[in-house]
Parts: C-alpha cells; structure tokens; sequence
C-alpha cells in the first residue's frame, strides 16, 4: 500500500489564532483515517487546506506523490469532499446538480456515473425533485454522490453524519465501507461519532488545540488510556488541560 495522502508539518494562522500548529500525518490507499477532536480544534481548517482552499501558513500537502501548491489543477480533479458548510445549489434538481459537477470535474460518461451513484445511493427516485426540497437525509445522499462524481483517488468528509437520523446514518457508513474496499480510495474522515469511527477506522488522529495530541487504532488508543470505548478516550483527552501542552 502507498500513502495517497502526505501531510507534513502542516500550520494555519487566522490573524492572531493559530488553528493548525504543525501536524504531520499518512493516508494510506484503502484506508480510511479518523480525525477526531472537539470542536475548534482545527479539523475544519485541516481539511480547507487539503482541498486547496485555505492557504497553509507553512507545511506541506502531498497527494499522489505531487504537491498541492504546485499542481492544483491535477491534484483537486483526484479528491472531492462533503462538507457541512457547502450546500448544494438549493434550485436545481438533483439530477441537474449531479450534471454541473459532474461537468466541472470533466467527467467522461456523467450519465452513466449518475446512473451507477444513484443505483448505489437510492438516488433514482430523487434525480428530477428540486434539491432544495428534499429531506436532509436525502441532500446528505446527493452530497455524497456529488462528492463520487469524478471518482476521487481521495475523499475527505467533514462530520457527513451529523444530521442523519441513526438508519440512514448507517445507511451511509455501510455505503463508505463497501465503496471504499471496492476503489481502494484514502478517506480522511472528522467525525464525532464514536462508534462510526471506531466501525470505520483502523486509524484516528486525535488533535486538540491544532495539534495531534494522540494517534493510534481505536483498540490501542483504548487500552493505552485504560478505558472501555472510544467516547472515553476523547473524554479524557479532551477535557485535560495540561497533559499535552
Ligand atoms: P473544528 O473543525 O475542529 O471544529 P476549525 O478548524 O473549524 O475546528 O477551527 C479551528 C480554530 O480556528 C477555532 O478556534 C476557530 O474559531 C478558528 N477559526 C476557524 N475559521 C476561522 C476563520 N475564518 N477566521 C478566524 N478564526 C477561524
Ligand atoms: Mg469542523
């Protein structure tokens, strides 16, 4: 397996606030990686950078062997995103939605990759309804087919459960499961779902205060601080103020 994905030394200030103060991490192929932390932490502004939105202060972001700075173009044709704070526009149907994206990312045949996503994410019955009229568990489907239009080497996902009701929450993390074995994508996945991420993730980075305070399987982060689940490792190290700084 290949890291995908190489972030080194990676920093963002906003003004005064420092919300990335140099983290370094791997996505291998086929893996899917957990970011947790509590919020603020600096999750968010991780993953803007990755995608090339957000300017990093310094550091380095590699995906597939080029860096982001020099090769934007080539580099964001191969990853795509969900992310609470992208909607989706709210006016087109879903089916007009999936065939802008799908143009921007110069898709080759859009109608068969809509056809292949909506097969797989439910979609057939939604394709002609206005996209801003649907449930959110609904728009949460179309995101994530949006975000698998162009067949991304890399997927981040910024907290794609959140508002999902716990079947289709499900619904959704069996889906990622199964997609990834079969494309052997990388996953970058901030989440504050203990359970998603410890079903999903043989890896998690814990940051707090933009930093990676602690990284490991869910099993060894467990045993390492000697409690029963996940929910009480992020317990633990989100609530102690000294530990780590
Ligand atoms: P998370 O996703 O883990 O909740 P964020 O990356 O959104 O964390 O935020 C990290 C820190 O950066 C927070 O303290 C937040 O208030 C700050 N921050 C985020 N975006 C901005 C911005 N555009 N301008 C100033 N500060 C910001
Ligand atoms: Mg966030």
């Amino acid at each position: 397996m290949k890291n995908l994905v190489e972030v080194k030394n990676l920093k963002k200030s906003y003004d005064l606030k420092e919300a990335v103060r140099g983290i370094s991490f791997k996505i291998k192929d086929n893996e899917i990686l957990g970011l947790l932390g509590p919020n603020g932490s600096g999750k968010t502004t991780t993953i803007g950078m990755m995608l090339g939105l957000l300017k990093p202060s310094n550091g380095e972001i590699i995906i597939d062997g080029k860096k982001i700075e020099d090769n934007r173009i080539e580099i964001l044709k191969k990853i795509n995103f969900i992310s609470p704070y992208i909607e989706l526009p709210k006016k087109l149907t879903v089916k007009q939605n999936l065939i802008v994206y799908g143009k921007l990312y110069s898709v080759p045949d859009i109608k068969k990759r809509i056809e292949y996503l909506s097969e797989k994410l439910r979609l057939e019955d939604l394709l002609n309804r206005i996209t801003g009229e649907l449930s959110s568990g609904q728009k949460n489907r179309v995101s994530l087919a949006k975000a698998l239009i162009n067949n991304p080497k890399v997927l981040l996902l910024d907290e794609p459960t959140a508002s999902l009701d716990p079947e289709i929450a499900d619904f959704v993390r069996t889906f990622l499961e199964n997609y990834k074995k079969e494309k052997k994508i990388s996953i970058l996945l901030a989440s504050h779902n203990m359970n998603e991420v410890t079903r999903l993730c043989k890896s998690i980075l814990m940051m707090k205060d933009g930093i990676i305070i602690d990284s490991g399987s869910p099993e060894d982060l467990i045993n390492k601080h000697g409690r029963q689940n996940l929910e009480e490792v992020f317990l633990k190290l989100s609530r102690n103020k000294n530990e780590f700084n």
